[in-house]
């Protein structure tokens, strides 16, 4: 198990998102986050990686670093959670004014304080690996929609996270543009990271996670592999939304 969440809580005001979630994920495997819209998705991605400090809720990783959000964390404890995982958004959030380049730098120079020169052959060798080895000295606007996401997702990378997470990563996208984007997460999957993607492509689900969380007015309702909850789902919140997004 890279990680272990035991009763993850978050409100917002008089809002509960999360009414308290357990969520394991095993080293490797993809994780696919489906749900309807408003029912807590991006709030409990955010919440994984502290973008979101959860109100309560205890997290457990494999190498023993654990941080309770029961009591107040301390600022090295969420620094050291935020650095676990990557983060890829739904609207890019690149730098318009940094090339692609010194997009996927920022990360490991400004924050990471890692060696100029050591992170600029890193964030190279992953602008070719997305397929962006010829435009890495561009900027955002130069670039479409999905070579903007692909950037995101080198950026992404660059901190070297045990965890990928993806905020439905094709949504903003042409649909032309989707299938560019899939392809290298689903390359990322068949490299070994571990991932969990928020996404309504439930065909690209079925074919890339090993395990289906639905959730539904803050709480799993249901979770398995995609065989179960996509193809067979036992739970009649389940099946309506399938239905619906049929
Ligand atoms: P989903 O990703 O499943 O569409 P979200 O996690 O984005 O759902 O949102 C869940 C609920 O939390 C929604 O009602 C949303 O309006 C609310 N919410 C999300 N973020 C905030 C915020 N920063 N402040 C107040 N309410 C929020």
């Amino acid at each position: 198990m890279l990680i272990s969440v035991k009763d993850l809580h978050k409100s917002f005001g008089e809002l509960e998102v999360l009414k308290g979630m357990d969520i394991e994920i095993e080293k490797g495997n993809v994780i696919a986050i489906i749900g309807p819209s408003g029912s807590g998705k991006t709030t409990l991605l955010r919440c994984l990686n502290a973008l979101e400090m959860p109100n309560r809720g205890s997290f457990h990783f494999h190498d023993g670093f654990d941080v309770s959000f029961n009591k107040n964390p301390s600022k090295n404890d969420i620094l050291r959670l935020r650095r676990k995982s990557g983060m890829v958004f739904q609207s890019y959030n690149l730098f318009p004014h940094k090339t692609a380049l010194e997009n996927v730098m920022e990360g490991p120079v400004i924050v990471q304080k890692k060696e100029k020169g050591q992170v600029r052959e890193l964030a190279e060798s992953l602008l070719q690996k997305v397929g962006l080895g010829e435009k890495m000295h561009l900027y955002p606007h130069q670039l479409s929609g999905g070579q903007q996401q692909r950037v995101g997702i080198a950026r992404a990378l660059a901190i070297e996270p045990e965890l990928m997470l993806f905020d439905e990563p094709t949504s903003a996208l042409d649909p032309e543009l989707v299938g560019e984007v899939l392809r290298v997460i689903k390359e990322l999957a068949n490299e070994g990271w571990t991932m969990a993607i928020v996404t309504h492509e439930l065909k690209f689900a079925e074919e890339v996670a090993d395990h289906v969380l639905f959730i539904d007015g803050g709480h799993i309702v249901e979770q398995g592999p995609p065989s179960e909850i996509l193809k067979n789902p036992k739970e009649a919140r389940t099946m309506q939304f399938l239905d619906r997004m049929l």
